[in-house]
């Protein structure tokens, strides 16, 4: 039977408990022990597919097409292991389940309830990655803060599982912050106090806290937090605040959280953690010997998060390329007005986003035509490559008012255009698509030679795609089809040979990307900036 740690929250929202949990299932995995991680979200939407990137962030989407929170990408970016639609569950999925079962009359003649019907699922729920694999350690991560009405079902139903299998198998770390008042040049213990307490109300005595600062904890702060909290001196945890997320597992490593961990849950110790690779990675993170300015166009800039996953990515393939990454967002409207070039001087690279509806469309639209005249090093990914195909039709083809239907469906040049599948979906929720597909890559094309080989599998999130009408002219013309779905005859990725780097693709490799490998194309796209800023 697999062992369970609980990841808690107190005190605010935002402290990074996805990045506490992937660092300790991270020392974890390299001490030997078989180890995933999950989170439980509190809202009501069945999965964050139908949410705004700037309610939430980042729709991150698994192999198995499903679409998920954004913590999952931190999951596979520490872990390099792929996650699933058993790695994240929301309330609503778990109510769904039991609405259904109830209508299918699974609980004739009771009345169903929050105790135990709900709760019930939620521990089904906990437990079902037990069945993928032959876990030693699941982690479960539960979204938003102590203390939420939200909450309660999952707190309850953590309890109780304590409660089945005992504490030696079931441990709970909450996840704190200690303020530092500049006024008083203190760090502040009670926020804290009053959570651990708000836990105590369901029942739950955390055995760690783990405790965000931006100060070191003194040891008599430590002692007073031990005291006031009722947990072991050596069970409070520093997590000071940290140049980069990748340092994390390293200060956990420090504040010998691994081991505290496994003494609880009655684990033999296994080897040391092996980070000869992630510190590898860091040394190179932080000993760049270039630096290059790339250009995100998006339009959900004000929120980073909406992009954390090409974020990260950039990081990875910055340290593999020992280049320092300087991502400058720019709003694909503010280049609507004119002036692009002035918008766009000093960028040694330009990444157009992917994104949904019609604004900020011919924003992108203006920056690929100017990369694509110019020879900047480009990158379009889904509605990136979309917008290039549009822009190459329009300018190069000559195909006036060609547009993704998207954004007029009555255009007279629909080079962008639904699949007759798609055409009859009405439904928004789970129905784009969704997944990894295969893709064959054409010998001796900038996408082979780049990924090293002619087969790939990426992860998709789109409805709309290249109206296969059109590729020979575009061929033509100068724009090849250098990777293909070899069922469906779709076209994923485009490139302009005669350009020094004009890539986009269908689908979205920023979520393939982790520490350990880097993705081809992103590793590729900054190698040509590079080469770009040297002239
Ligand atoms: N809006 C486009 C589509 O649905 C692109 C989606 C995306 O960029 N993820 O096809």
């Amino acid at each position: 039977m697999a062992k369970y740690i609980f990841v808690t929250g107190g005190v605010t929202s935002s402290l990074g408990k996805g990045i506490i949990s992937a660092s300790l299932a991270k020392l974890l995995q390299e001490r030997g022990f078989n180890i995933t991680i999950q989170k439980f979200d509190p809202y009501i939407n069945v999965d964050p597919g139908t949410l705004n990137p700037y309610e939430h962030g980042e729709c991150f989407v698994t192999d198995d097409g499903a679409e998920t929170d954004l913590d999952l990408g931190h999951y596979e970016r520490f872990l390099n292991k792929p996650t699933s639609q058993a790695n994240n569950v929301t309330t609503g999925r778990i109510y769904q389940t039991v609405i259904n079962k109830e209508r299918a009359g699974d609980y004739l003649g009771k009345t169903v309830q929050v105790i135990p019907h709900i709760t019930d699922e939620i521990k089904r729920r906990v437990k079902l990655l037990e069945q993928q694999d032959d876990y030693d350690i699941i982690i479960t991560e539960i979204g938003g803060t102590v203390g939420d009405i939200e909450s309660l079902p999952y707190l309850e139903a953590l309890r109780q599982m304590r409660q089945d299998i005992g504490r030696n198998n079931c441990l709970v770390i909450h996840l704190t912050l200690i303020p530092y008042l500049s006024a008083a040049g203190e760090l502040k213990t009670k926020p804290t106090q009053h959570s651990v307490k708000e836990l105590l109300k369901t029942g739950i005595q955390p055995d760690i806290l783990v405790c965000r600062t931006e100060k070191k904890l003194s040891s008599d702060l430590r002692k007073k937090l031990a005291l006031f909290c009722n947990v072991e001196r050596n069970a409070v945890i520093e997590a000071i605040d940290a140049d980069t997320i990748y340092d994390v597992p390293l200060l956990m490593l420090k504040e010998n959280l691994d081991q505290i961990v496994l003494s609880k849950l009655k684990l033999r110790k296994g080897h040391e953690p092996e980070l000869t690779a992630w510190k590898e990675f860091l040394g190179r993170l932080k000993n760049p010997t270039n630096e290059v300015k790339i250009g995100l166009v998006g339009k959900y800039n004000e929120l980073p998060d909406a992009y954390k996953s090409i974020h990260e990515a950039f990081v990875h393939a910055g340290a593999y390329n020992e280049c320092k990454v300087k991502v400058k967002p720019i709003h694909s409207e503010s280049l609507e007005s004119g002036d692009v070039a002035k918008k766009l001087k000093n960028l040694h690279g330009i990444l157009v986003a992917p994104g949904f509806g019609e604004r900020g469309i011919e924003g992108k639209i203006a920056a690929i035509n100017y990369v694509r005249e110019n020879n900047i090093p480009f990158f379009g990914i889904c509605l990136g490559m979309q917008c290039a195909i549009v822009e190459f039709a329009r300018n190069v083809l000559k195909l006036n008012g060609a547009v993704s239907t998207e954004v007029n469906a009555k255009t007279k040049h629909p080079i962008i255009d639904l699949m007759p599948d798609q055409k009859e979906t009405i439904a928004k929720g789970g129905t784009m698509r969704l997944g990894a597909y295969s893709c064959k890559l054409v010998k001796g094309s900038l996408a082979a030679r780049a990924y090293g080989k002619t087969e790939v599998k990426e992860r998709h999130r789109h409805r709309y795609e290249f109206n296969n009408k059109y590729a020979k002219k575009l061929e033509k013309a100068g724009m090849t089809a250098s990777g293909i779905n070899p069922d469906t005859k779709l076209v994923e990725i485009v490139e302009i040979p005669e350009h020094p780097f004009f890539v986009g693709v269908q689908f979205h490799p920023e979520l393939k990307s982790t520490v350990e490998n880097p993705h081809p194309l992103f590793n590729a796209f900054v190698k040509a900036t590079i080469k770009h800023a040297k002239g």
